[in-house]
Order: structure tokens, then sequence, then C-alpha cells
């Protein structure tokens, strides 16, 4: 490999910040967090969670409420 082209490839912890998981994987950077993983998005965990999207949800829920008024 030729030097000093390439970034630094190394270990990296990744901490999700809704669970608290902790794991390893290969990065630049040493450290990420992530909103959600594979420990406690609802799809592996088969249950509906929501924890900073609520907002988004709710916003949805009124459009289409709003929508329904409109119809009838
Ligand atoms: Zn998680």
């Amino acid at each position: 490999m030729k030097k000093g082209i390439h970034p630094n490839y190394q270990k990296c912890k990744v901490v999700c910040v809704s669970c608290g998981a902790e794991f390893e994987t290969g990065s630049v950077l040493k450290e990420i967090r992530v909103d959600t993983c594979s420990k406690c998005h609802p799809f592996y965990t088969g249950e509906q969670k929501f924890v900073q999207t609520a907002g988004r949800i709710d916003k949805f829920n009124k459009r289409v409420a709003q929508a329904q008024k409109a119809n009838k």
C-alpha cells in the first residue's frame, strides 16, 4: 500500500443511544453513536417502540386524520 494516502482504519466502538448496546467494528472513526441497532430495532425485536421518531409519527397521524375528515 502507498503510504500517506490511506485513512487510518482501526477498531471502532459503536454505541447505541437508545438501548446502550455496544459492539465493535472497523472504521476510520474511533467511536460511532447510533440511534438504533439490531438489538432494539422493531424489525428485530418484533415490538413497536418509538424513541425519537414519535414527533414525526404524530405529525403523520394528524395529517391522516385531517385527510379522512376532508373526505367525509
Ligand atoms: Zn440499540
